[in-house]
């Protein structure tokens, strides 16, 4: 992975024809750029569409939301690792701050869901981050790094290595109020040091990308900020144009 990650949630927003007038506009004015790497995180019944609309656009990635923790089974509503890649995916967000506070999703499932991905050929997109009254009451590290040991916990070394983390505080996602890069960066040392104990030296190939209301006039200065490897963006990647001028950042 060379460069910047720039990674668009769209979350419950464009269906299969949006995503298709999406990346018509995306496409014609994003040139191949080999300094930074693009993923798309559209709904699963989207996935199909836009894996044909970027079939010979191969160094952009497209990932599932969520996936459930077993491969298959009597799970309805659910999307399994297997199913996801069948679709077209080959990263998986796991612990989206509203699969956790919406959805109710606990640490030992995130743990789970992280193992399937990479047993199902997904690389895993561990989120983690504290909510506001944990950060006033100085519990943002400990938050942080519990949610992350139990996302890594049954993950080989060389799985780790491939997989991507993105910090999102809780208070940021959606609300337009977003960390300074001086937040980000202090939080993103936390997490490269727990990845450094956890897999030594190849922790600083793992991509750590900032999420909580980046748009277009703070992504220059959170990515400037020390080990912020990327971004996981929201509301400001579902317009084309805006998500343009962010990846090109
Ligand atoms: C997200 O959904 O991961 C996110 C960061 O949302 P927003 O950019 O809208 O805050």
């Amino acid at each position: 992975m060379r460069g910047p990650v720039f990674a668009a949630n769209w979350k419950m927003n464009h269906g299969p024809h949006d995503a298709k007038a999406f990346l018509r506009t995306f496409l014609a004015r994003y040139a191949r750029k080999p300094d930074r790497t693009v993923a798309f995180f559209p709904p699963m019944v989207t996935i199909p569409a836009v894996a044909e609309a970027l079939k010979d656009r191969a160094e952009i990635l497209i990932g599932a939301q969520n996936i459930h923790w077993e491969d298959k089974g009597a799970y309805t509503g659910e999307i399994s690792a297997p199913l996801a890649r069948d679709a077209g995916a080959a990263l998986a967000l796991v612990g989206h701050s509203e699969r956790r506070h919406v959805f109710g999703e606990t640490d030992d499932e995130t743990g789970k869901k992280c193992v399937a991905a990479a047993r199902g050929g997904l690389k895993p997109m561990l989120c983690v981050g504290e909510k506001i009254e944990e950060r006033e009451n100085g519990l943002t590290e400990a938050v942080v790094l519990r949610q992350l040991r139990a996302g890594l916990a049954q993950l080989e070394p060389g799985q780790i290595t491939t997989m991507f983390i993105a910090y999102e505080p809780v208070w940021a996602i959606g609300t337009g109020r977003t960390a300074t890069p001086e937040d980000a960066a202090s939080v993103h040392a936390i997490i490269r040091r727990q990845l450094h104990e956890r897999i030594g030296a190849p922790a600083m190939r793992v991509p750590i990308l900032y999420g909580g209301s980046v748009n277009t006039g703070n992504a220059k200065a959170l990515l400037a900020a020390p080990e912020v490897g990327g971004l996981l963006v929201g509301g400001a990647s579902l317009d084309p144009e805006t998500w343009l001028s962010i990846v090109r950042t």
